[in-house]
């Protein structure tokens, strides 16, 4: 009788328990919004900065072309120093509520972990590099009267093509990559990593690549910021791919004035991550995706584990393979 009870009572026990969402998979963990207006993000910072009674800082580093402040948030006091930018890209939008995400579980609560974190590491956050390219729903920033070499007439800078360490911020014509070089001068981030979004990708084994990264390609970044590079993208594949990503490299170009290469030339370690654009029904697990990467960064640059990766295995990643719409409108990096 027992025996008989306790079987039936055993796929009772696990709807009950999916019912309540306590196995679910990390994706419909919390709903976020994919793409809060340049209001509600800014609402959203400062209601951090208040909950986390000032663990999480909120600043403008400077006004977008349309005079929209592009914010940095930063959380953590510790010496190793991490710098997240996302959405340098107006119409890649979904590293910007894994920042926000990331922000709200290091910085609101004082368990013991989130204290140890932010004793050893202090992570800033460009939050929507490009809130005009945001409202405009494009690539570029707002500046319609260029005619940039990289960007689009009438449109205007392509800003992921604008950080060249050779040309000064106050020479910038890509007036928000100007931002982000005086402010990687400023904190001087050991680590910089840059969220994109792209088409979507077919490995050579058949399954859907979620995700691209890639370290400098460019062929004057020394030894030391390259192998760091390759030892984060390790660490964020492998964070990635646990939550079920299929995570390739990335063919990206070798130009300075990418924001990959520029932060790598100036000897940080700087990795690329690019989010496929697997449409609406996969946004939160791209989101929950970024934020896994975010948090491994952070906790194996904090605990000192990033130097313990082998950079040999980022050469082991997977190359994209082909994309798999007919239409693949997403340019580079
Ligand atoms: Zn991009």
């Amino acid at each position: 009788m027992m025996k008989r009870t306790r079987f039936a009572l055993l796929p009772v026990l696990i709807a009950v328990v999916t019912a309540l969402g306590l196995i679910a998979p990390a994706s419909a963990a919390r709903e976020v919004d994919p793409r809060p207006s340049t209001e509600e993000l800014a609402r959203k910072l400062f209601d951090l900065q208040l909950r986390s009674r000032g663990e999480v800082r909120v600043k403008p580093i400077g006004a977008s072309n349309q005079g929209r402040p592009v914010w940095s948030a930063r959380v953590g006091h510790g010496p190793t120093r991490l710098l997240y930018v996302t959405q340098q890209h107006g119409d890649e939008p979904l590293g910007t509520p894994a920042a926000v995400e990331f922000l709200r579980e290091v910085g609101v609560g004082n368990d013991p972990h989130q204290r140890w974190l932010r004793d050893q590491v202090t992570v800033d956050v460009v939050v929507r590099a490009n809130p005009d390219g945001h409202e405009h729903d494009w690539r570029y920033n707002y500046d319609p009267d260029a005619e940039p070499e990289f960007g689009e007439a009438g449109k205007g800078y392509d800003i992921n093509r604008y950080h060249d360490p050779a040309v000064a911020p106050e020479d910038n014509p890509a007036t928000e990559a100007g931002l982000i070089q005086r402010h990687h001068a400023d904190f001087q981030p050991q680590v910089s990593v840059d969220y994109h979004m792209q088409g979507r990708y077919v490995g050579d084994d058949g399954r859907e690549i979620t995700a691209s990264l890639m370290w400098p390609t460019h062929p004057d970044v020394a030894e030391g910021p390259l192998n760091l590079a390759k030892q984060v993208s390790v660490v964020a594949r492998t964070a990635m791919d646990e939550g079920g990503a299929n995570v390739s490299q990335y063919p990206g170009g070798d130009y300075q004035g990418i924001a990959r290469n520029a932060y790598g030339l100036l000897g940080g370690g700087s990795v690329l991550i690019e989010l496929s654009d697997m449409g609406a029904e996969h946004e939160q697990f791209q989101i929950s995706s970024a934020l896994a990467s975010m948090h491994a960064i952070a906790n194996a640059a904090a605990d000192g584990s990033v130097n313990d990766v082998d950079p040999a295995e980022a050469d082991a990643i997977p190359p994209r393979g082909e994309p798999i719409t007919a239409v693949n409108a997403r340019t580079g990096d």
